[in-house]
Formats: C-alpha cells, sequence, structure tokens
C-alpha cells in the first residue's frame, strides 16, 4: 500500500480503444487470445496478397476474368476471414463493421473489372485507380485495428487477463472529468488479498497466481459492463464504480467481498481454497485530484486490515460522494 499512481498512462495512445468497445469498458483480453487473433488476420492478411497477385495476373495481365467475378466479398481470403469466426477482439472493434463496408467496395470494384476486362473493354486508369484505392483503404484500416490489438497487449496484465496500471491512470483521470462534468458520483476501490504471503507459503507461488487469476474473475463476474477493473500490483486490485455514491458502493463492494469468501478457488491438483480480501473505498471526486482519492482509499484499506481484514473500509470523508 502507499503508493504513487503509475504514469505511463500519460503517454498511452488513445488508439487502443479496442478494449472499451468489447464487453465493456473493464473487459480486457488475455494476450495468447490477443496473439492467436494477430496471427490468423496476418494469415489471412498474407493469404490475400497471394490472391490479389493471381488476381492482378488474371485479370490485368491476361484479361481472363471469370474466376473472380462472384462473391469475391466472400471468396477472397480477406472476406472469408470477415465472414468467418472471427475472434472478438476484431469484431468488437468500433471500425469492424466499417471494415466490412471496405471490403464490399472493394469486392464491387474487383468484380467490375473482372466482368468489363474479359469483354473487350480495355482497363481504363480511373477504374483501376478506384480499385485499388478500395484495397489500400480496406488494407489500412486492417493496420489500424491491428495496430490498436497490439496495444491493447501492452495495458493487459498477463496474470489475470485484466487491465493493468498503465490503463488505470488515464481512464480514472477521465472517469474524474466525467463524473464532474455530470454531477454524478464514482467510487474507487482498493483490494488487498488477505495473509496472501501465507497462501504462496502454504500452497506454492504457482498457487498463489492462480489465486489471483481466480479472484479477478470472480470481481469481473460481479461487476456491471461499465465498472472497470485493475490490477494494482501485486495482491492488489483497484476498481472504479461510475454512477455510484459511496452508500451503493458500499452494498456492490459488500457483495464483491462476499463473492470472494465464499467462492473456493481452484489451485490445482484437484485442490481448492477459500481466501479473503479487504476492500477500502472512497470518492473519486471527493479529493483534489485521482492520487489522493486513491490514496484515501489505500489508508481505508489499511484501516480495514488494522480491524480485522475481510471487510469493507470507507475513507473518512463527509458529506461528499
Ligand atoms: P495482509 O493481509 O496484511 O495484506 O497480508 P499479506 O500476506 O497479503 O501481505 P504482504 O504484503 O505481507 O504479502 C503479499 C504477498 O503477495 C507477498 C508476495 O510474494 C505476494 N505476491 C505479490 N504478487 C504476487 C504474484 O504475482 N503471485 C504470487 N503468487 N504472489 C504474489
Ligand atoms: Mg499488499
Ligand atoms: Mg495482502
Amino acid at each position: 500500500m502507499k503508493r504513487t499512481i503509475a504514469d505511463g498512462s500519460a503517454s498511452a495512445s488513445v488508439a487502443s480503444e479496442l478494449n472499451d468497445a468489447a464487453a465493456g469498458p473493464h473487459t480486457a483480453y488475455a494476450p495468447e487470445t490477443i496473439l492467436d487473433a494477430i496471427g490468423s488476420l496476418e494469415r489471412a492478411m498474407a493469404a490475400q496478397t497471394e490472391w490479389l497477385k493471381d488476381w492482378h495476373l488474371s485479370v490485368v495481365c491476361r484479361n481472363e476474368g471469370t474466376d473472380f467475378v462472384d462473391s469475391m466479398a466472400e471468396s477472397c481470403p480477406a472476406g472469408a476471414w470477415y465472414h468467418g469466426d472471427v475472434p472478438s477482439v476484431f469484431s468488437a472493434h468500433p471500425c469492424f463493421k466499417s471494415l466490412g463496408e471496405r471490403l464490399d467496395r472493394m469486392a464491387a470494384h474487383a468484380s467490375l473489372i473482372a466482368r468489363k476486362v474479359p469483354g473487350g473493354t480495355s482497363l481504363s486508369s480511373e477504374d483501376y485507380s478506384a480499385f485499388m484505392n478500395t484495397v489500400l483503404d480496406f488494407n489500412g484500416l486492417v493496420q489500424q485495428i491491428q495496430h490498436d490489438t497490439w496495444e491493447g497487449l501492452y495495458y493487459v496484465d498477463p496474470l489475470t487477463g485484466i487491465r493493468n496500471r498503465q490503463h488505470m491512470g488515464r481512464d480514472l483521470e477521465a472517469e474524474r472529468h466525467r463524473s464532474k462534468r455530470n454531477g454524478t458520483s464514482t467510487v474507487i476501490a482498493m483490494i488487498d488479498m488477505d495473509h496472501f504471503k501465507a497462501i504462496n507459503d502454504d500452497h506454492g507461488h504457482q498457487a498463489g497466481d492462480r489465486v489471483l487469476k481466480g479472484v479477478a474473475d470472480i470481481l469481473m463476474g460481479e461487476m456491471r459492463l461499465y465498472d472497470m477493473l485493475y490490477r494494482y500490483g501485486g495482491e492488489e486490485f483497484l476498481i472504479c464504480l461510475p454512477n455510484t455514491g459511496m452508500e451503493t458502493g458500499r452494498s456492490v463492494l459488500e457483495r464483491l467481498r462476499q463473492q470472494v469468501e465464499k467462492t473456493a478457488i481452484d489451485i490445482g491438483n484437484g485442490r481448492s481454497i477459500s481466501v479473503t480480501a479487504t476492500f477500502g473505498y472512497a470518492p473519486l471526486i471527493g479529493f483534489e485530484t485521482v492520487e489522493n482519492a486513491i490514496d484515501a482509499a489505500d489508508n481505508a484499506l489499511y484501516e480495514g486490515k488494522k480491524k480485522g481484514r475481510n471487510r469493507v473500509n470507507a475513507a473518512s470523508v463527509v458529506g461528499i460522494g
């Protein structure tokens, strides 16, 4: 406890809205999910380049377009990828629908040319250039989506699959402004696992890792779509509950605490254990800075530990929230 907020968020690019657009703002993808998804897209795009070469050889160089006339939007590798089983890492991207529109435009131009050319019409530079522009548009958007996806990897904690602190400072600043602007309340809570060192000592570090992942899953499962969860560090998490006053915050956090307490977590080799956590919470806009609010929640957590752990403890702020 008692740390300062990571500042990596300040340099974070706004292009990383990929995770925000997924099942909810707090949703993040496990690194292997992201890498698998990027791999599938890269393979499709490599095949697309080969396909395009064949298209040029056949339609532009030999004046044979018949193979390419129909349903290119589905049949070319990029089209097959787009209309196939696309990982949600991509399908949830805000630009995914636009990608389909660009694919359709590219296919329409390719079909038009593939119909005209074998019929004896020479390929005009306008037609050709219009087609190639649709190809470049499509490729450009694919690159953008890929870039955002790589960025998503930077913000994910590999152990738990939830966001790390790199994302947190930026999100909390944005939430603080939003909350102030709209006159709403937001609660932030620090969560620290109780006697976690003993869990490692008794069951091994790997079991400890499984517990951290298990607790992250429990918390995620209980949160609303627009709540945010971060691994703050070690065995500590931070939750942000937008549009939530202190009283409601307490009952939400109490529910989370109980859920952690009553869920047996599988630690491997057929064993499972129960764990507890202590929560300290504070109003995000009740303090001068985000850092101050985090400190207040952290102090409340510390008090909660002193009071006996496994409890939800409010920061001592009067009349705000
Ligand atoms: P308290 O109830 O006062 O919070 O006690 P505690 O044992 O949880 O607190 P302490 O700070 O003494 O120990 C935290 C432990 O969490 C020590 C550290 O090794 C462990 N830990 C931190 N990060 C990880 C991790 O990624 N994996 C595992 N398995 N353990 C971790
Ligand atoms: Mg700790
Ligand atoms: Mg602890």
